[in-house]
């Protein structure tokens, strides 16, 4: 844990968060500023700040993020369409440098995005 990151914080349970998945791996919960009427971040509760930053011993984490993924967009219906995105670096957006997986569903998305 990094003492330092709200996401590690929120995984650990000192700071609140609507927890809606949670594993000895990961956790997942509802994002304060929702961009869609599911907007959901799936972390691995091991702290890294990117995907660039994972190593190979972060395979299977990696994939477990999009199938935890699948399986919530699965529980809320939402299969006629969804998005999973990891924003990596400040320049795409990233402002928590826990790695996040955002599952948005519940409307309809435009390609490219912005
Ligand atoms: P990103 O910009 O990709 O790093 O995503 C960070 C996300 O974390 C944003 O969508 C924020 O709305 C969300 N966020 C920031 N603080 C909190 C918090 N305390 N609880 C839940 N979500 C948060
Ligand atoms: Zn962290």
């Amino acid at each position: 844990m990094d003492e330092n990151c709200l996401f590690c914080k929120i995984g650990a349970k000192k700071i609140p968060a609507k927890l809606v998945y949670e594993d000895d791996d990961i956790f997942a919960f509802e994002d304060i500023n929702p961009q869609a009427p599911t907007h959901v971040l799936i972390c691995p509760r091991k702290h890294f700040a990117a995907l660039h930053d994972a190593g190979p011993e972060e395979q299977a984490i990696l994939g477990k993020l999009q199938l935890v993924a699948a399986g919530l967009a699965k529980e809320r219906n939402l299969l006629s369409g969804y998005r999973t995105v990891f924003n990596n670096g400040s320049a795409a957006g990233q402002s928590v440098f826990h790695l996040h997986l955002h599952l948005l569903g519940g409307r309809n998305f435009r390609w490219p995005p912005g």
